[in-house]
């Protein structure tokens, strides 16, 4: 017999994401706070007969039929005629831009060109996406596609779909969604045990996500761009149209209102280290939302991350989401072509190296320290070398030394001081194991 567990099991343990679908659950019991570590989580009120783990994408004994991504995307996800081991199901692959949008997006502006799609053929005649509100960002409702602009922009900073359902229930028109492949997954659960909500929901567009920050991590670049006090409209993608793509900076505007900003290659690789990552990230191995009508992510291949304007990976899993992309490239409104799938993967290789490949070892490790741990597809369980699994450990360290010691210190010199010698430690183990991977090709001894 399976043991059951509850949300607040899934908060205990650093499990929650913040998606806040569970707080939909709880009759109006629940809401969603800032906890010390930086991130959204529900507030627990122990409810007898609470249920509402059945909608977490974190569930260590989730019901069998809707287990794992592989579940959820044959009930949602029929119309993808083509599977791959890495990327799920899906309809076609492609890389590219939109004309109008890409200067003022994250990356290649196909999700606002998407968003926009959806609102102007009355696929959707709403949208629940993250913009800006009062100086920071938050989901909201958003229906005006001459204005669509206002919404481009990926932001990390933890965010929730704590009121969706609660303005669904009184909206008319069918609604569109973004989210990372967590909330995306704690959608199609909740469409699963609500069929009603199928229809309703009409669209979900995959933000492709190596991981979900802390509000520290916000805090730690803001005091990097030199702001002391309070700081609002952060911009965490600032394009450098001469230079690469990942040539970004960042900026935000201090009390005076005058904007400060820094170019990110300042304060070092900040995604593959998981500083201010959420330890539930470690356990997510869905690396290209694989739960939504599209995927998107930045397209960190030659030779589109050379240029700074920005370009975007696109996966298509449903039959309206491979007709917009398509109808685009026609009309010319998308600069986009076909790419081969294996060069899809390539550009996110290092994600599932992390997040696939090295799945087992932090499982194992959590069994060994008897912590929770969420359902995961045992496909992907695969043995990883020691110089990896040196380098899982040492990261599993200094990600949750980033939120301790931002936490304790909250002055970045003290902070650069502390976490100085543990980020050389996982630099240097990093180019150990990188050394001993290049030996094993020359050798043709295989690799990860
Ligand atoms: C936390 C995080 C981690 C990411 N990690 C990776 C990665 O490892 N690899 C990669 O290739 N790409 C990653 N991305 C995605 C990348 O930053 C771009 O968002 C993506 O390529 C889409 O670009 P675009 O130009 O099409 O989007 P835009 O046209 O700029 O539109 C962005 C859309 O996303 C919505 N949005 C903004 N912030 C959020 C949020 N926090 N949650 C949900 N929706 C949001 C906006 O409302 C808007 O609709 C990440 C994004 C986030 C939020």
């Amino acid at each position: 017999m399976k043991e059951s567990r509850t949300i607040k099991d899934v908060v205990d343990n650093q499990l929650c994401t913040g998606c806040g679908l569970c707080v939909s659950e709880s009759d109006g019991i629940r809401s969603m706070k800032w906890n010390e570590d930086g991130f959204l989580v529900p507030d627990i009120i122990n409810v007898i007969n609470d249920n509402s783990i059945k909608v977490c994408p974190f569930n260590p004994a989730p019901d069998e039929d809707v287990r794992d991504e592989d579940r959820l995307s044959k009930l949602f996800l029929s119309d993808s005629d083509k599977k791959d081991f890495k990327i799920g199901r899906y309809i076609g692959t492609y890389v590219g831009f939109s004309e109008q949008h890409r200067t003022s997006s994250s990356s290649g502006g196909i999700a606002t060109y998407i968003f926009e799609q959806l609102l102007k053929n009355n696929h959707a005649q709403h949208l629940f996406i993250v913009k800006e509100v009062n100086g920071t960002y938050e989901y909201q409702l958003f229906s005006d596609f001459r204005q669509i602009n206002k919404i481009s922009k990926t932001r990390y900073l933890p965010v929730t779909l704590e009121k969706l359902f609660e303005i669904i229930d009184k909206l008319d028109g069918k609604i569109g969604v973004s989210g990372v492949a967590c909330f995306i997954k704690a959608i199609r659960l909740k469409q699963h045990y609500y069929p009603e909500l199928k229809e309703k929901i009409a669209f979900l567009v995959g933000i492709i996500c190596g991981g979900l920050k802390s509000k520290l991590y916000t805090d730690f670049l803001v005091q990097n761009v030199g702001i002391k006090g309070d700081y609002s409209n952060q911009e965490y993608r600032i394009k450098d149209f001469y230079g690469s793509a990942s040539g970004y900076g960042f900026g935000a505007y201090d009390a005076q209102e005058v904007l400060h900003t820094m170019k990110m290659s300042k304060v070092g690789d900040m995604w593959g280290t998981g500083l201010f990552k959420s330890n539930a990230c470690d356990f997510c191995d869905d690396v290209t939302t694989e739960l939504a009508d599209i995927s998107l992510g930045d397209a960190w291949i030659n030779p589109y991350r050379k240029d700074g304007r920005g370009a975007s990976i696109i996966i298509t899993r449903s039959l309206l989401a491979d007709e917009l992309i398509k109808s685009g490239m026609k009309n010319g409104e998308l600069k986009a072509n076909l790419l081969a799938k294996e060069e899809v993967i390539r550009s996110q290789a290092a994600s599932f190296r992390h997040r696939q490949q090295a799945s087992k070892f932090r499982i194992d490790q959590n069994i060994r320290n008897k912590e929770l741990t969420p359902y995961k597809r045992s496909r992907f369980f695969q043995n990883i070398p020691v110089e990896y699994k040196i380098v899982q450990k040492e990261r599993r360290v200094v990600r949750a030394l980033s939120i301790e010691l931002w936490k304790k210190t909250k002055s970045l010199q003290e902070y650069n001081q502390k976490m100085d010698v543990f980020k050389r430690r996982l630099k240097k183990k990093t180019l150990i194991y990188s050394k001993i991977q290049k030996i094993r090709r020359v050798l043709k001894i295989k690799t990860l």
